[in-house]
């Protein structure tokens, strides 16, 4: 894959960037500008190159027309602050506010367009729907930089498409991404842990399978590990249950226990009456959940489990937190497994940290970002990496030049 050097000169060239702007909002306001500062660097170096640089995103998952909700507008705002300069906004993608601010950009000058989605062709399932919105995109400049890991797993417009059409290369932050994610597969350093949690097991099964062939230990909290709870055959209450993927977890467990995989499951959990964060709550034995409550968290015990599964470790990806963090009763599990990190990563581990709502929680719960390995900006693709698929918006780079 080539990178941004790899380029040449690009003083006053039209450089389009595809960056994963995808940060969460409340109203107008940015909750958690974590995507917005990891894109930076690789922007900037382009800036500082004297290239024209038309970032373009999506926000949010718009249905293809524009949704003042999901304006990219108070992103352009953040990403100036962030750079330290202007970043002038499009009020859309590919229209004529777009090609007007495109043919009025100086050298190292930054244009923002407005959200990719609120064009049906970005993801579009037509290969000629998308080709046709990727050509416009094309239209705006000479170069591209796919640097928007969070959808490489995608095969969208301004991620597969474009780059067929553009000379390309590779911006740092994927290739970043990518090192780590080839660290994780290509013999890593062991004793290797992956820490499992969120909300769904199904949005995770293929990547287990994978896992029990790379992995020593695999430890499962969260929404998710009620369906193992109960392929154990225990009663979890009313808490999260695919009962559907029960046989699946099963077949796991069995080859979990065949292939020398160790799987930790928690010990003791958070049950609450209700999903809120003043509902009555007590810490019992996992395999106790009383009928009429729901786990939301790993409980103390499994805590300390999980922090010493985790101590003799060098090599950590954790994706999915252990609970409903965003609730503070039911937030001590998280913070313990990031606590345990923490520590692995000063003794020199290889520690990261994938899946937005885990970036998110490491960070409200007052964790910096240097205090791991590596946080990754992309959760869906770095599982997707990790469960050996193809990332489409990897492969086209890889390919070359058109
Ligand atoms: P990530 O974005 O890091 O990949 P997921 O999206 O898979 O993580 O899951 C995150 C969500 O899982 C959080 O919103 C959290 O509240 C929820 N969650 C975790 N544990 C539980 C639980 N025991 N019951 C219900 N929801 C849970
Ligand atoms: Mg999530």
């Amino acid at each position: 894959m080539k990178t941004i050097s790899d380029l040449g000169d690009l003083r006053g060239k039209r450089v389009l960037v595809r960056s994963d702007l995808n940060v969460p909002l409340d109203g107008s306001t940015i909750t958690d500008d974590g995507r917005i500062r990891a894109s930076a660097p690789t922007i900037k170096t382009l800036a500082d190159a004297g290239a024209r640089v038309l970032v373009c995103a999506h926000l949010g998952r718009p249905k293809g027309a524009p949704e003042a909700k999901y304006s990219l507008a108070p992103v352009a705002e953040r990403l100036g602050e962030v750079l330290g300069t202007e970043v002038l906004f499009a009020e859309d993608t590919v229209g004529d506010d777009a090609k007007a601010k495109a043919a009025a950009l100086e050298d190292g000058q930054v244009l923002l367009l407005e959200n990719l989605r609120f064009n049906s062709g970005e993801t579009a399932k037509s290969d000629d729907e998308r080709a046709e919105f990727a050509g416009e995109l094309a239209s705006l400049a000479d170069v591209f930089v796919s640097d928007g890991f969070g959808v490489v797993h995608r095969k969208q417009a301004s991620v597969y498409d474009v780059a067929r059409l553009l000379p390309h290369a590779t911006g740092g932050l994927v290739s970043t991404e990518v090192d780590v994610l080839r660290r994780l597969t290509k013999d890593p350093e062991r004793p290797y842990a992956v820490v499992l949690g969120g909300a769904k097991v199904s949005d995770k099964l293929g990547v287990i399978g994978n896992l029990l062939g790379t992995a020593d230990r695999l430890l499962i909290g969260g929404g998710m590990v009620f369906t193992f709870l109960a392929a154990q055959g225990h009663e979890v209450g009313k808490s999260l249950l695919e009962a559907d993927q029960i046989d699946t977890v099963k077949g796991y467990l069995e080859r979990a226990e065949e292939e020398g995989v160790e799987i930790v499951l928690p010990v003791d959990v958070v049950a609450a009456d209700a999903f809120s964060a003043d509902a009555d709550h007590e810490v019992v034995p996992a395999d106790a959940i009383p009928p009429d409550r729901m786990g939301l968290d790993i409980g103390p015990e499994s805590s300390r489990l999980f922090a010493q599964k985790l101590a003799d470790c060098r090599t950590v990806f954790w994706n999915g937190p252990m609970g409903a963090f965003e609730m503070a009763p039911y937030a001590a599990g998280t913070k313990a497994v990031a606590e345990a990190l923490v520590d692995v990563t000063k003794g020199g581990a290889l520690t990261v940290v994938g899946g937005g709502d885990s970036a998110a929680a490491v960070r409200q719960l007052g964790f910096a970002d240097d205090n791991f390995g590596h946080i990754s900006t992309g959760g869906g693709a770095s599982l997707e990496y990790l469960e050996g698929k193809e990332l489409p918006g990897l492969t086209v780079l890889e390919e070359g030049d058109a």
